[in-house]
């Protein structure tokens, strides 16, 4: 391709091995230009190599990798959330899943809201909360996009068109010399460093809210121990996503912490000797016309940790308590049973949910 700087396309597999998206690009300084078949099919033939090649062409149009995201996702009764808040290119795959969070982070809030269980105030949470994550993603996803160059470069691609050229300096890494095994070194360690785009949990599973709808009582955040992008440091701090472990019901069945949560409500996590939150989340819960679950987890209670997971992740004394919100995000945690449950309970959800 003569465009894009690259001097490549892209293929790539929609269904093995009959049906596939091709990428070829085109000067954005020109107007876009128009996509026929005849178009569309002459870049298939050019990218396989076959210029007899006979395609059955689904569809065909423009395309541009962006880089913009909103840094408010909310203006009075309007919001905005999925590619409208953030436009990035594919790297990553992080558009989907940011696009379902948003749903996932809006939805339980409007529903409070407009059930009366919750203040209007609860709705600001929605983009102190998810622009940041937008401004996130979208600087990812175009990082992982220049983090390809270090590899076209190691093979010698330098954007030109000469094909022979590019021919030659792939041909190249294959030679006895020491200039070969050094590109074949350079190479290695560009495609390893794309672990950045292809192995990085981190990306998302880190991903920690700081607003009005999760109250911290001052805990700072636990510092990343390893690479924050590639490694995921699950934590029960306020605003973290919920660990996942698998604990057990008491027939023997596996369960997960995050289907212990969710459904639309907020949760209380406790173990033994926390009995008295679940005692004030039923308080609390009839004040406020707001149903709470509650599980105890612990030897002989409807969930058990036979495997220790859950207490190793929970960062919490078994009396103490965790409010998970619907999102599976944590909104408050207590390490230890505090002397009025149902006080500390009023307060934090009474904050949480702007009433
Ligand atoms: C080539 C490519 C590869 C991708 N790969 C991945 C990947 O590997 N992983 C990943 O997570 N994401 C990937 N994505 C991104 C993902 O597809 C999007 O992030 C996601 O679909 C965005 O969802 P959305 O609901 O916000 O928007 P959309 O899916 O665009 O939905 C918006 C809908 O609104 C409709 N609409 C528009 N205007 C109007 C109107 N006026 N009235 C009524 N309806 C209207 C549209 O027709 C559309 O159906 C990829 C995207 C591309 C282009």
């Amino acid at each position: 391709a003569d465009v894009g700087g690259i001097g490549m396309g892209l293929v790539r597999m929609v269904r093995p091995w009959d049906e596939w998206l091709i990428v070829w690009g085109y000067d954005i300084n020109q107007p876009p230009p128009e996509v026929t078949p005849e178009l569309a099919t002459s870049v298939a033939r050019q990218l396989v190599g076959d210029p007899a090649l006979e395609i059955e062409l689904l569809g065909a149009n423009t395309w541009t990798v962006n880089n913009c995201f909103a840094t408010h996702m909310q203006k009075g009764r309007v919001f905005i959330m999925g590619d409208a808040a953030h436009r990035h290119p594919p790297s990553n795959g992080l558009g989907s899943n940011t696009s379902i969070q948003d749903g996932f982070n809006l939805a339980w809030k409007l529903a409070k809201v407009v059930k009366g269980q919750a203040g209007v105030g609860l709705l600001d949470s929605f983009s102190a909360e998810r622009a940041p994550i937008a401004r996130q993603i979208v600087t990812r996803a175009n990082q992982s996009i220049a983090e390809f160059g270090p590899i076209f470069e190691a093979l010698g691609m330098d954007g030109g068109v000469d094909h022979d050229k590019i021919h030659r300096n792939m041909e190249a890494r294959a030679d006895a010399t020491p200039v070969a095994e050094a590109q074949r070194e350079a190479l290695r360690k560009a495609i390893a460093f794309k672990k950045y785009e292809f192995d990085a949990h981190g990306v998302e599973m880190n991903q920690r809210y700081a607003s009005g709808a999760v109250v911290t009582d001052g805990q700072g955040e636990p510092p990343f121990e390893k690479d924050r992008e590639l490694h995921y440091a699950p934590t029960t701090w306020p605003g973290a996503r919920l660990p996942h472990v698998w604990v057990f019901e008491r027939s023997g069945r596996k369960v997960s912490t995050l289907d212990l949560c969710g459904h639309g409500e907020f949760t209380l996590l406790t173990g033994i000797g926390g009995e008295a939150w679940v005692a004030a989340a039923e308080t609390v819960g009839a004040e406020l016309g707001l149903p709470i679950r509650s599980h105890v987890i612990g030897p002989r209670r409807a969930i058990e940790d036979h495997t220790g997971d859950w207490a190793g992740a929970r960062e919490i004394r078994d009396n103490g308590c965790l409010i998970v919100r619907p999102d599976h995000h944590v909104a408050w945690r207590s390490e230890t049973l505090a002397a009025d449950p149902a006080a500390e309970l009023r307060r934090v959800l009474k904050s949480v949910l702007a009433r």
